[in-house]
């Protein structure tokens, strides 16, 4: 961005969503699911908001409160076999969002550079311009979008303060392997750089697909931090509760810009989520299933529609190449699909730097995202209407 200011427009999700509601379409754009998550999780917060069960209504330590650090060093273990210091090394934030802010503006010098992979998660580029460091990116390309190792090497240079990660990957559904991950790592070590890697898909990967954390590699003990939260892994997007994990070093720094943004927030979300990460009752695998079949009927669905979807090993989306059917940009196009098709998707345009959204020839600018953690019957009405309008 050449100023901050280009940064903090109003979001591509927020815009998608208004222009949704105004033309009555069905909103595939953002992404939040239809059901309401585990009721389990929903009785805990009501009741530790009503009663006398759990933590007053009052405010919780900044850090989090002890039994959601406890549970999240403890299904870190039990999921990965990462062990952390929950008194040190785990980090509540106010959702995945705030740890991602965080972590950025702990790490991301004025004036250095920061490099991602490219198209990102928006906050990225928002927090990289607010840091006053400069956005550097290494695209994705279809159909596999596996990182670029080679390309993330040369664009890392000796002014290069931070990488940015995303595993499982929005928008693209890449799912990033071991040995990936492994030379990221080594890169940003060689660079003297912070890895930030953020893994709040880290529950819906597809066919079986290893999800590989940050903090499994060799050599980022002391060079990465993690984020991750309840939104995605327990389909409570609204709930806000989020986690940095790292040394206990990387994560005190986190915590001290941490607490002048929110200094805590909600502490009924955070000890209900503490439960569901003790134990999930089946829940991620449930979920998992649920949207691996969504996942499927949508592919075939934009399939027979003419456009060209790229199946995704993870998440809550599919990118779909829109020049199968149109001259049109994938953000043209989207504008047309809401107000005729009545469906609403985001332009991956959005989630590139501006200087990308200019190149004409630029493969991203032609890549529309559908969610489809949406119910069965609501993603069957979409693809109908988009079956009749293509
Ligand atoms: N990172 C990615 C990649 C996301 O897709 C999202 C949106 N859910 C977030 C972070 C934000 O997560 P949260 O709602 O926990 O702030
Ligand atoms: N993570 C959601 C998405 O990618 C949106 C979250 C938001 O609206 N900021 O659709």
């Amino acid at each position: 961005y050449d100023h901050a200011a280009e940064a903090v427009l109003p979001t591509v999700y927020e815009r998608t969503t208004a222009a949704a509601m105004k033309a009555e379409a069905i909103n595939l754009g953002q992404g939040f699911p239809d059901g309401e998550g585990p009721q389990w999780m929903r009785a805990a917060a009501a009741e530790a908001i009503t009663s006398d069960a759990g933590p007053t209504n009052q405010y919780p330590p900044g850090i989090g409160l002890p039994v959601l650090r406890d549970a999240v060093a403890a299904h870190q273990e039990a999921h990965y076999g990462i062990t952390l210091d929950p008194a040190h090394q785990v980090l509540f934030t106010t959702g995945a969002t705030e740890g991602i802010a965080a972590s950025i503006l702990s790490f991301a010098e004025p004036s250095s550079e920061v490099v991602a992979f490219e198209p990102w998660y928006d906050s990225y580029g928002a927090m990289v311009a607010l840091a006053g460091a400069e956005l550097r990116t290494v695209p994705l390309e279809a159909p596999e979008f596996r990182p670029d190792i080679a390309g993330l090497r040369a664009a890392v240079t000796e002014r290069t303060s931070m990488i940015l990660l995303n595993s499982p990957h929005n928008p693209t559904g890449a799912v990033f392997t071991a040995e990936e991950m492994t030379e990221i790592v080594a890169i940003a070590r060689q660079a003297g750089a912070v890895v930030m890697s953020d893994e709040v898909y880290e529950h819906l990967t597809f066919d079986a697909a290893p999800h590989t954390p940050v903090l499994s590699v060799p050599g980022a003990e002391d060079t990465a931090v993690a984020v991750s939260s309840v939104g995605k892994s327990f389909s409570l997007t609204g709930w806000k509760v989020g986690w940095v994990t790292g040394s206990a070093s990387l994560v005190n720094r986190v915590r001290g810009v941490k607490q002048f943004l929110s200094f805590t927030s909600a502490p009924a979300y955070q000890w209900a989520t503490a439960q569901g990460l003790e134990d999930d009752r089946g829940f991620f695998a449930e979920n998992q299933q649920q949207l691996q079949g969504a996942r499927d009927m949508v592919m075939s669905g934009l399939t027979a529609t003419g456009l060209r979807p790229f199946r995704p090993a993870a998440g809550y989306f599919i990118l779909a190449d829109v020049s199968a059917v149109t001259d049109k940009t994938a953000a043209e196009f989207a504008a047309e699909l809401v107000e005729h098709a009545g469906v609403g998707a985001i332009p991956v345009s959005a989630l590139t730097l501006p200087s990308t959204q200019q190149e004409p020839d630029n493969a991203l600018n032609y890549l529309l995202r559908f969610a489809f953690c949406k119910d069965d019957e609501v993603l069957e009405r979409a693809l109908s209407r988009l079956g009749k309008w293509i």
